[in-house]
């Protein structure tokens, strides 16, 4: 995507080229509106992103895509991104030992193929099938407001064991809430483990970013990219370098960070995440699975063996292996990699020591944080003080399905504005 030329004045400016800030611009092409967006990277994505080095394909952060989202389905072309999902079910190293839980989302009946593993107990399994099942006669929106409890409350109130609570959902959920503790909302967490049910958790060919770049393809010509805003008020931006572009309306589609400095409101605190990516001469395991930290004892969460997942994210005869810190492991910079690395060879042996770190990443604001009373389904997007229009995951979920339904929503109360002005 190259980045175009700044119009001084444009009916709708949206400001942030991330996912909701694409999501947005797309809905109002779509719908034959005039409309430019500003980014303050050199690339489309926003968090979603994905550096080429050494022909590692390296995502900034482990994460992947569920095809089971919604918006993913409705806007996204999911054959071009020629997907390559992981196997369902995780590996789990639990009492200095690895255990393998076949599906304990997807398909709960074969959960737990080995009958060895004892990190979940039968009643385990019969709660998980059940619970899918329950989820799954809901209407998936309406698990968003559903009761607002703890996650770590939700799954004792279901009677899941504290082994499977802690060897299990702490680390599984823990790589997706960013936190191991367990607080993010049970809203979250039924919505997603229905979506983990419903469909494949892939990574792009090419790498996350395959994703946003498919996302402005429609809006070639309209994205000025290294174009930071300094300043939003009603009718105009201010970009840092002291260019003005006035506009009729006006989405803020940044992170909450970012928009709280732009338009004000309530700063909303953040979730870290940190990971390093290993070049490696022979896979540790060769399934495409998650592998959990069931012990607990850090400071490595989950870690994947992308190459395993899809051959293209690493040179031919290399592998790529991602270590994922989460919660207070998260902070630990740059000694992460060597920790790691102590933790890894418990799990895998001396094999470990070949392993050459590519690079860490620091995400410092990966996801918002989702406690109890944080999450609302009806409020994205919202308004500024000033009338102008906030979208983005903080606004819904933080999530790519959150950050897009966000920016199409935002988009639709403009449409929906200027069809009431028309009649
Ligand atoms: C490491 C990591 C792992 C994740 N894992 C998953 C996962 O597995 N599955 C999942 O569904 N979600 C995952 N997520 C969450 C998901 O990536 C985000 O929720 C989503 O991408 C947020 O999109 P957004 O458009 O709301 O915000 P952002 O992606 O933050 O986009 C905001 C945009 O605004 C721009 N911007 C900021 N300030 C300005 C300014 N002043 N002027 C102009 N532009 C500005 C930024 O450059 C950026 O392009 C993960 C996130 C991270 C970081």
């Amino acid at each position: 995507m190259s980045s175009s030329p700044l119009p001084s004045h444009v009916p709708t400016l949206v400001v942030g080229a991330g996912l909701a800030g694409l999501g947005c611009a797309r809905t109002l092409v779509a719908a034959g509106e005039e409309v430019h967006v500003v980014g303050a990277s050199h690339a489309v994505g926003g968090r979603v992103r994905t550096d080429d080095v050494e022909g590692f394909r390296l995502d900034r952060g482990f994460q992947v895509l569920l095809t089971s989202y919604p918006e993913i389905r409705a806007q996204v072309d999911l054959q071009r991104l020629r997907l390559h999902p992981f196997r369902p079910g995780s590996r789990v190293f639990i009492d200095g030992r690895t255990e393998v839980l076949s599906d304990p989302w997807r398909n709960p009946g074969s959960a737990f193929a080995s009958l060895a593993a004892t990190v979940g107990t039968l009643s385990d399994k019969m709660k998980t099938a059940k619970l899918r099942s329950s989820l799954r006669g809901e209407a998936l929106p309406s698990l968003l407001e559903s009761s607002d409890i703890p996650t770590e409350e939700e799954l004792r109130t279901l009677g899941f064991s504290e082994r499977f609570i802690d060897g299990f959902f702490r680390s599984f959920l823990g790589g997706v809430f960013l936190e191991r503790d367990l607080d993010t909302t049970a809203r979250f967490f039924r919505y997603l483990f229905r979506l983990f049910s419903d469909g494949d958790t892939a990574l792009p060919e090419k790498g996350m970013q395959a994703l946003p770049e498919q996302l402005a393809e429609p809006l070639e010509g309209r994205i000025t990219l290294e174009a930071p805003v300094q300043v939003a008020e009603a009718g105009r931006v201010t970009l840092r370098n002291g260019t003005e572009i006035r506009a009729d309306r006006i989405v803020i589609a940044t992170d909450a960070g970012a928009a709280v400095g732009l338009v004000g409101g309530a700063p909303r605190a953040a979730k870290p995440t940190l990971n390093t990516y290993f070049d490696a001469p022979e896979a540790p395991f060769h399934e495409p699975m998650l592998m959990l930290d069931g012990e607990g004892t850090g400071p490595v969460n989950h870690l994947a063996v992308l190459s395993n997942v899809a051959p293209s994210y690493a040179p031919p005869g290399r592998v790529l292996i991602s270590a994922n810190a989460v919660g207070a492991a998260a902070s630990l910079g740059d000694a992460f990699a060597a920790a790691a690395r102590e933790q890894l060879e418990r799990w895998f042996g001396e094999q470990v020591r070949e392993w050459r770190e590519i690079r860490t990443y620091h995400v410092a604001n990966a996801l918002p944080a989702q406690p109890v009373g944080s999450l609302d389904a009806s409020r994205a997007p919202e308004l500024s003080r000033d009338g102008i229009l906030i979208c983005g995951d903080h606004t819904l979920h933080g999530s790519l399905q959150g950050a897009l339904e966000s920016g199409r929503r935002a988009a639709e109360q403009l449409l929906g504005a200027t069809a009431g002005a028309a009649e």
